[in-house]
């Protein structure tokens, strides 16, 4: 087995701007890979929210949707304001049956238009994480949203970026590990359906490990640069 790397040196991340928003179909979304550079980028006084288009309503096992959606919300916004993040907006989008339509992507160019941002943030659009790792439909589906959403506008911010393998901008997050942990276990309930036999703690320690690691430098956050309008 060889040991994944990544591509040649991802650029910084950019660190000129004030305010970001991070747009992603599901509850946890954020915290698969993302939530240690915010934890970083709200301790350094950045605004950043989070906007998701549907409440995971059908991502619990045995529990049914009126039940989990709300729930799911509830350990979202735990998740958020554990690494600085106080504002979470829920659109209603139905979980599972996330499609690039007319209807997600007016609302994504809407929000990005009323926030006004000077990055975004969102999941990764590619079919594979890497060979035989298949990203989710929800997750593509969504991605494309965004893209298709972004080139409709007429003024959009300055950078658009999913977060996902082979970077090209790494955030280093090694002092933000713990409270991405922290962040992650708080879908208590989720994760502890998802996998009875594992601690939550454990589980999120290993998914924060895994979705950091890989860089030459240290643990980073990883961000593909998908749109700007900098040089
Ligand atoms: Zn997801």
């Amino acid at each position: 087995m060889s040991t994944p790397v990544a591509p040649a040196a991802p650029l910084p991340f950019p660190a000129d701007w004030d305010s970001l928003l991070v747009l992603v179909p599901h509850p946890d979304d954020p915290e698969y890979g993302t939530a240690a550079a915010v934890a970083k980028w709200t301790a350094a006084g950045k605004t950043v929210r989070y906007a998701l288009a549907s409440s995971g309503e059908v991502g619990i096992a045995g529990m049914a949707p009126e039940q989990a959606g709300p729930l799911r919300e509830d350990e979202q916004r735990r998740a958020a304001a554990i690494v600085g993040v106080g504002d979470v907006d829920f659109w209603g989008f139905p979980d599972s049956k996330i499609h690039n339509t007319a209807a997600l992507r007016g609302k994504i160019a809407s929000v990005i238009s009323e926030v006004r941002p000077d990055v975004v943030v969102t999941i990764y659009g590619g079919a594979e994480f890497r060979p035989g790792a298949p990203n989710q439909r929800d997750h593509i589906e969504f991605a494309a949203a965004v893209t298709d959403a972004w080139d409709s506008l007429s003024d959009p911010p300055p950078w658009l970026f999913q977060n996902g393998p082979e970077p090209t901008h790494a955030e280093m997050v090694g002092d933000y590990l713990d409270t991405a942990v922290d962040s992650l276990a708080a879908h208590e309930v989720y994760l502890s359906v998802l996998d009875p036999s594992t601690p939550v703690r454990e589980q999120a320690g290993a998914v924060v490990a895994m979705t950091t690691s890989g860089h030459a430098r240290g643990p980073a956050a990883g961000f593909i640069l998908q749109r700007s309008t900098q040089r």
